[in-house]
């Protein structure tokens, strides 16, 4: 006769089995992608079913951005303030994460900002021209769930940028390292004074490369010192999504 006990064990062990492969299913789905290889952004759609949109989308970001129609479009509206910050290397870019409280309003809907991340070279491109780095402020408007990030494209200039001091002299190196603690940042600080913009509708440059994004590329970009764009490059260098076809969309530039 069969033992309870043993029967028990038996249980446990399978749960435990099922549980491990579980994890590790959940950790493949996340790791599994990259921006080189048989893992990279022309393979994203094929890598799951949930990736689908990456292949099948029409309205995918980044894109090059050329032949704008010119218009007198409404003002983003920064409502930025000072916060504490958090820094840390996901793997695929390093991220900033922020304080509540900080959001733009855009045509009357508030998106609330919850990170901000890198890409080297710049995602989207002006005329064919990618810029050595694009800065991604991501928000989210609270009923929708749907996204408003705000591009810039990040330059070389002469002096260190003091207002992004508090990030690239905190870049973590490895992902999985433990988060760096910068100085407090003063968000509106990181920002152009211009702030002209170009906007079309399209998706998350990574996977899922869901089609929920309000694209807001500020037109001016903001110089950084070559040192603090090498700092990045140094950790991730080709984490840029190649441009994908504007197809239908409209592509909007602002005549201010
Ligand atoms: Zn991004």
């Amino acid at each position: 006769m069969k033992s309870p006990r043993y029967s028990n064990l038996f249980g446990m062990l399978l749960c435990v089995i099922a549980l491990t492969a579980l994890l590790l299913n959940t950790l493949a789905d996340d790791l599994h992608w990259g921006y080189s290889g048989d893992a990279g952004p022309e393979y994203w759609g094929a890598l799951s079913p949930d990736y689908a949109l990456c292949a099948d989308g029409s309205a995918q970001s980044p894109i090059d951005i050329r032949d704008a129609s010119v218009l007198d479009l409404v003002d983003i509206e920064f409502r930025y303030s000072e916060s504490a910050n958090t820094i840390f290397n996901n793997g695929h870019t390093i991220q900033v994460n922020v304080d509540p409280g900080s959001a733009i309003v855009y045509n009357g809907i508030r998106y609330d900002l919850l990170q901000f991340h890198f890409h080297a070279p710049s995602e989207h491109t002006i005329d064919g021209m990618p810029a050595p780095l694009e800065i991604h402020f991501v928000h989210q408007d609270a009923n929708s769930g749907n996204l408003a990030v705000v591009g810039i494209l990040l330059t070389a200039g002469e002096s260190d940028n003091a207002a992004y001091a508090g990030v690239f002299d905190h870049l973590p190196a490895h992902a999985g390292e433990p988060e760096a603690k910068g100085e407090p940042l003063s968000l509106a600080a990181l920002l152009p004074q211009a702030r002209s913009y170009y906007t079309y509708q399209g998706s998350l440059t990574t996977p899922p490369c869901s089609e929920i994004v309000r694209w807001l590329l500020l037109d001016k970009p903001v110089e950084l010192a070559a040192q603090q764009i090498a700092a990045f490059t140094a950790i991730y260098d080709g984490n840029a999504r190649p441009t994908q076809p504007l197809g239908a969309r409209d592509l909007l530039q602002d005549s201010a």
